[in-house]
């Protein structure tokens, strides 16, 4: 199996070129992002404190996240029902930040990543991919960007889908985000030892997926 691991902060085009990438080699593309936001989902809908760890831990197991491909695009189930269209919205975003930092929480989804990555050739992205879910992935890479390049590409994938934010909330969120995932005792975010760093600031998006697609074709070569 093949397994190309990409992490980096939001908004740096990890799952734009991911879901590029594992079309044209006929990868699964495994967004953990949406798992850990499908389980914030859950508490948000719930309202249960969030602050409250030892809640949270008990909560998870009334939790059922499931992940299924509908016409090749990931979609997830939380206790059966399509949250799908529920996940990408600012609130959602910072719960999941928060759950994220809880060690349960990883563990809870750990397993469930590890196990896609043992059945397919998948092209997961994440904050802790290369350095946790898939140590031994074949590629490992770091996409970043500058923190106004990457609230910019925020704030028109929120525009386009009608929400009602300013630029400035989402360079503040997105700063905060990045933070709290950088700074947590478990799992942080930060790149692995042997992860290629890439920084898209200045690439287009078909050169950040050139690059990416040499470089997996160069380590992949005869497997
Ligand atoms: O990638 P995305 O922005 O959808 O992720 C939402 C949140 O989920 C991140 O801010 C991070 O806190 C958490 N996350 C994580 N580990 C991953 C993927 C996402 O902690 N592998």
């Amino acid at each position: 199996m093949i397994s190309v691991a990409i992490d980096g902060p939001s908004g740096a085009g990890k799952s734009t070129v991911a879901k590029l990438i594992a079309r044209e080699f006929g990868y699964i593309y495994v967004d953990t992002g949406a798992m850990y936001r499908a389980v914030a989902v859950y508490f948000l809908e719930n309202k249960k404190n969030i602050a409250d760890i030892e809640q949270v831990v008990k909560a998870l197991d009334d939790i059922k996240i499931k992940i299924e491909y509908i016409n090749k695009e990931q979609h997830m189930f939380l206790n059966g029902v399509d949250v799908t269209g529920k996940l990408r919205t600012p609130s959602v975003s910072m719960a999941a930040s928060d759950i994220s930092a809880i060690k349960e929480v990883r563990e809870f989804l750990l397993l469930a990543q590890k196990d896609m990555a043992k059945k397919f050739n998948v092209i997961m992205d994440g904050r802790d991919i290369a350095t946790v879910v898939l140590p031994d992935a074949d590629v490992k890479i770091f996409l970043t960007a500058s923190p106004e390049q990457r609230a910019k590409r925020r704030y028109d994938e929120l525009k386009a889908t009608q929400q009602n934010i300013s630029y400035e909330e989402v360079m503040s969120d997105m700063k905060l985000r990045d933070y709290n995932d950088s700074n947590r005792k478990t799992a942080p975010l930060k790149p692995s030892e042997e992860s290629v760093i890439v920084d898209s600031t200045n690439l287009s998006l078909d050169e950040t997926v050139k690059f990416i697609k040499d470089l997996i074709e160069e380590r992949t070569s005869g497997k």
